[in-house]
């Protein structure tokens, strides 16, 4: 019950970002939000860039303000489009958040509001593995 409160937290803020977003070239508004084991909220807009490989997903804005900002695990992200059609995390989004937490839930806005993906991992099964990587 408490962790469903903590998603309508986390969905709002997603929401909130989502007016943050700057997309003069595709007009598509993305917000995301992550949630930190310890409670914290750090939040992302995508951010569009006239070379257009400079641009930067909503997920991946989020994720890296939390970590740079030192923010604990991160365990659930939320994302939030105008419909759901454009909140499935790309493949470099997704890599990313397997980096940080391959269980991290993985929350958007689908067609009856809003779905769970299920975990990071589950969204890409045959990711980079940071852990096999640290080995070499
Ligand atoms: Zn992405």
């Amino acid at each position: 019950m408490a962790e469903r409160g903590r998603y309508t937290t986390l969905i709002e803020a997603a929401k909130k970002a989502r007016s943050h977003a700057y997309s003069p070239y595709s007009g598509v508004k993305i917000g995301s939000a992550v949630l930190t084991a310890e409670g914290a909220i750090f939040s992302g807009a995508n951010i569009e860039n006239a070379s257009y490989g400079l641009s930067v997903c909503a997920e991946r804005m989020a994720i890296f303000k939390a970590i740079s900002e030192g923010a604990g695990k991160i365990v659930a992200i939320a994302v939030v489009g105008k419909s759901e059609d454009f909140t499935k995390p790309c493949g470099a989004c997704r890599q990313v958040m397997v980096e940080f937490n391959p269980k991290m839930k993985v929350l958007r806005r689908g067609v009856d509001g809003f779905s769970e993906d299920g975990s990071a991992e589950k969204l890409l099964p045959s990711h980079f593995n940071p852990e096999e990587l640290s080995r070499k």
